[in-house]
């Protein structure tokens, strides 16, 4: 697991590696990543993107960096802040499937092991118990709330092993 995940603040001073092919290659097969080529930096996907002022790059800039291979576009904040709000992709007046992009660079983040450490807890609690956070008792009863239901997590389980969630493994 590394810690790099959102550290590449922004492009100021930042040198970039020379076009990554591999991960050129590995983009363009991504869902969305064919149409790459189309955008024209028109920043329209930005202008309505919910998180833009959480993230040190936004969307059109990740757009870029795509385009030019640079393979540090994993290690931005973006990757994992990205709400899925799909709002960029019904933007664009180009057609990219942007958001789709979005969730093809979080499986390759994953891949490479950038990956925030909730989201690994996240995966491991959603598979021993069913539920991505453990809801507490004490909450429910300021509430009024019945205690927590046992879940049966048997189909959850089947369902994970099905999709070979669990067998992703982050490199080290
Ligand atoms: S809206 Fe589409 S064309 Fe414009 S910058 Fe974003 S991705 Fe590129
Ligand atoms: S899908 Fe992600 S990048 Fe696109 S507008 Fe929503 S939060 Fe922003």
């Amino acid at each position: 697991m590394t810690e790099s995940w959102g550290q590449f603040k922004s492009f100021d001073g930042k040198k970039f590696k020379a076009l990554d092919a591999e991960f050129t290659n590995e983009v363009s097969k991504l869902i969305g990543g064919q149409d790459l080529t189309t955008c024209f930096q028109c920043a329209k996907c930005s202008a309505g993107c919910p998180v833009s002022d959480k993230v040190n790059i936004q969307i059109h800039e990740v757009m870029r960096m795509l385009l030019f291979g640079l393979k540090e576009v994993l290690e931005t904040d973006m990757v994992w802040l990205c709400t899925t709000c799909y709002t960029c992709q019904q933007r664009c007046p180009q057609g990219i499937e942007i958001t789709d992009i979005l969730f093809g660079l979080k499986n390759l983040a994953f891949k490479k092991g950038i990956t925030p450490a909730g989201y690994i807890g996240a995966r491991q609690s959603l598979y021993d118990t069913g539920r991505l956070y453990a809801p507490t008792e004490w909450e429910r009863d300021d509430l009024g709330l019945d205690p927590v239901p046992e879940l049966n997590i048997a189909d959850t389980k089947k369902l994970l092993d099905k999709n070979k969630l669990m067998k992703l493994e982050v490199e080290e």
